[in-house]
């Protein structure tokens, strides 16, 4: 296919995938590193695969700037099985607690998944406001020595992003980073577990990196369900059963491709701030045309959301930007308008193209 033909799209996931590491996959696909068969093909337990495992793992450990202190599993079951999977894991008796923070959609069914598992306090909810605000630390009233404190870094639907770190150092922070993995460096010293599911920012759908601090894995059970203990992922390297090894391999050339090509997650985040703002710029200078939905303090820059003031206007930007190859515009319906995505794979170019079309768009429809 000829490049001209592939849009810029701006889906929220399953996403964008670098152009680079897609031309990869294509040129091994049928031939992977001369063991004449795909990646798809061959055994889980073969050399080839387990190299490419370690690879990956490494790859993630080197970006988050991790050593021997968290452990990496590649799981399936999406970051929907995690909001069950971490209460299960660290919630041991009656008596534990874990404090959440509902900060939009997803952090919201994490909550609601976790309610049926354990003693869950809320401590903050951004449900009034429909979830386009955070909190700051002084916001939250923690429960005593709660076991964690669980948190989305980026609520993708409603595109409102947590811009530094918690700075929570009482207890372990459990972080939901499946929107925004990646695309800047976390502080993993405070965080006891950060997971995502790839087809975000890291790669295709299937898999879900979880990233979990080794002292924790005391607390699994060993009356869960296999699959559901961490513990047991970590003593089988990931391979308690046969795991998504294409989805692994995406993952390993992600990696070395925001290590070689991207430069680190320093650099990685200042693209993707530089990318946020040419966007939120014309959302500030046409605020009658292009009404942000997350307040500035929060805003993300992995989905960036806004509404235009009529259904009519939404469905002609949608209709204009889709014949103009800008794709996948539409937002979700609980926040209507437009959400742009713009994850590490969104070239500049991308975003440049629609920060014109919506000069051009406001131009012309005002
Ligand atoms: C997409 C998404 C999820 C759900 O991921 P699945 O892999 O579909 O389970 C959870 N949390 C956040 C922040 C997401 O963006």
């Amino acid at each position: 296919m000829a490049l001209a033909e592939r849009t810029y799209n701006f889906s929220a996931g399953p996403a964008t995938i670098p152009l680079k590491v897609l031309e990869q996959i294509q040129q091994e696909l049928l031939n992977f590193n001369n063991c004449g068969a795909s990646i798809m093909e061959i055994s889980h337990r073969s050399a080839q695969f387990i190299e490419v495992l370690d690879s990956a793992r490494n790859g993630i450990k080197q970006l988050l700037g991790i050593d021997d202190s968290h452990e990496v599993l590649f799981l399936q079951g999406g970051s929907r099985l995690q909001f069950s999977m971490i209460p299960m894991n660290l919630l041991r008796s009656s008596d534990d607690r874990a404090a959440y923070i509902v900060s939009g959609t997803w952090s919201g069914k994490a909550y609601d998944e976790a309610l049926g598992t354990g003693n869950i306090d809320l401590v903050w909810n951004g449900k009034e406001s429909n979830y386009n605000t955070l909190p700051n630390e002084v916001d939250l009233t923690l429960p005593e020595d709660p076991a964690f404190l669980y948190y989305a870094s980026n609520e993708t639907i409603h595109g409102v992003q947590f811009q530094s770190g918690l700075q929570i150092d009482s207890t372990p922070l459990v972080c939901d980073a499946s929107s925004d993995f990646l695309s800047r460096p976390i502080e993993m010293s405070r965080h006891g577990i950060v997971y995502a599911c790839a087809q975000k920012n890291a790669g295709p759908s299937g898999v879900t990196i979880v990233v979990i601090r080794k002292d924790l894995l005391q607390r699994s059970q060993d009356s869960l369900p296999g699959y559901l203990n961490y513990k047991k992922h970590v003593e089988q390297n990931s391979m308690f059963n046969t795991p998504p090894t294409f989805g692994i391999y995406v993952i390993d050339l992600i990696c070395k491709w925001l290590l070689h090509d991207m430069g680190g997650l320093e650099q990685v985040a200042t693209f993707n701030q530089e990318k946020a703002n040419l966007l939120y710029d014309v959302i500030n200078e046409c605020q009658d045309m292009f009404i942000g939905h997350a307040v500035k303090e929060f805003r993300s820059n992995m989905n960036v959301t806004f509404n235009l003031p009529s259904d009519e206007l939404t469905a002609q930007f949608v209709e204009q930007a889709t014949a103009k190859g800008l794709t996948s515009l539409k937002g979700h319906r609980s926040v209507g308008g437009i959400r742009a995505s713009i994850y590490n794979a969104m070239p500049r170019e991308g975003v440049l193209a629609l920060r014109d079309f919506m000069k051009a768009f406001y131009t012309q429809n005002s």
